[in-house]
């Protein structure tokens, strides 16, 4: 990790598990950073990479040159290569460089190297892969589920040195304090999905555990091609939203409520089912006195019992007590002791209705 004018970077490469070759290139040199993912047989794919970097690096040094014209420069000089040498032919290379001028910032981009930006804990993408699957996807012909797994997803639809003249993607943006620049190859986006990088991105605060974190990441998980990522941060203190939750954190914590919900509502189901084919009371229903299986409550929409009896006592010719107590309704044991209360309570609507007496059982 190296500081220069406030910038905090590292770079971190690893050939992977199943290459011989380290094709991809390096450059982490302020102002100028930049990612190479060389192709072509034999030993071409490290020629183009090394070139597109040297090419790039040189043109901004000098400073006679802005960073597109120092692109084209590097296109037409790994072309001319590949035709002017038997060995070389057919090489080519991505190149995603980011070129920093105080908080002014430029992205070139070819190929399928990604940038990304963290800014207020979430991740943004800013390069778009020029692959066939992303085009495919663009299309609607693929969905990024069968282009992260397509046989050919590593099929460039662009790249530098293949023709003698290629377009560049180029993006400005100003940087804002704390924002954290990452720049990585593809063996990196093979292996680990959007919101892994954020997490990783997240979690680490330096720059060189930071990249030496994902670069390990994607090797583990497969390492099928080489490495590399680079990762940039801008002074300031890396601010985060309300919640700093990551994206993992936030999926783990989803499934947690979703699993407590639902262990609720079975219990309460359960609890429900319980209480309905045991307890009874005695309510009303539409006016009159009547006898329900289940408890006086209800879950949600779902009532918790049902009317086993309904008689034709008035609950208006009941004393006061009795009609609130049977708004709510009155809990019993058993049906039979339902049947003596309904039974007093006949009695009582009988009477006048002005009695206040204390009830029977003289519970209030
Ligand atoms: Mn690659």
């Amino acid at each position: 990790m190296t500081e220069n004018s406030g910038l905090r970077f590292a770079a971190y490469s690893d050939i992977g598990n199943s290459r011989q070759v380290q094709e991809d290139a390096v450059l982490a040199e302020p102002p100028i950073f930049a990612v190479a993912d060389g192709m072509g047989g034999h030993a071409a794919g490290d020629v183009a990479s090394q070139m597109a970097i040297e090419i790039v690096a040189q043109g901004v040094r000098e400073q006679e040159v802005g960073l597109l014209e120092s692109v084209a420069r590097a296109n037409r000089a790994i072309y001319q290569k590949s035709k002017s040498d038997p060995a070389m032919s057919g090489m080519g290379t991505t190149l995603t460089a980011l070129l920093v001028s105080d908080s002014d910032l430029q992205i070139a981009h070819i190929g399928d190297s990604r940038a990304y930006l963290l800014r207020d804990g979430a991740l943004e993408r800013l390069t778009e892969d020029h692959s066939v699957v992303e085009r495919m996807v663009r299309q609607g012909k693929l969905s990024p589920e069968e282009a992260a797994h397509h046989p050919q997803r590593s099929a460039l639809e662009r790249a530098l040195g293949v023709e003698e003249e290629t377009a560049v993607d180029m993006r400005n943006l100003s940087a804002q304090p704390g924002d954290r620049f990452l720049l990585c190859s593809d063996g990196l986006t093979i292996h680990l999905e959007d919101d892994e990088i954020e997490d990783i991105l997240t979690e680490f605060d330096d720059p060189a555990s930071t990249s030496r974190r994902l670069v390990r990441e994607a090797v583990d998980a497969g390492g099928m091609d080489n490495v590399t990522a680079i990762v940039v941060d801008f002074p300031g203190a890396r601010s985060v939203p309300a919640m700093t939750l990551t994206p993992k954190k936030k999926r783990a914590r989803r499934i947690a409520i979703a699993g407590i919900v639902l262990a609720l509502l079975l219990v309460a189901t359960l609890m429900a089912r319980a209480a309905v084919s045991t307890s009874w009371y005695v309510g009303e229903r539409t006016g009159r006195v009547a006898i329900y299986k289940g408890i006086p409550e209800s879950l949600g929409s779902i009532e918790l019992s049902r009317v086993e009896d309904q008689t034709r006592i008035e609950v208006d010719r009941l004393p006061e007590l009795y009609q609130e107590r049977l708004k709510e309704g009155i809990r019993v044991a058993t049906l039979a002791e339902a049947r003596d209360l309904v039974a007093e309570l006949e009695k009582l609507s009988s009477e006048l209705p002005e009695v206040s007496t204390t009830p029977p059982g003289g519970n209030t």
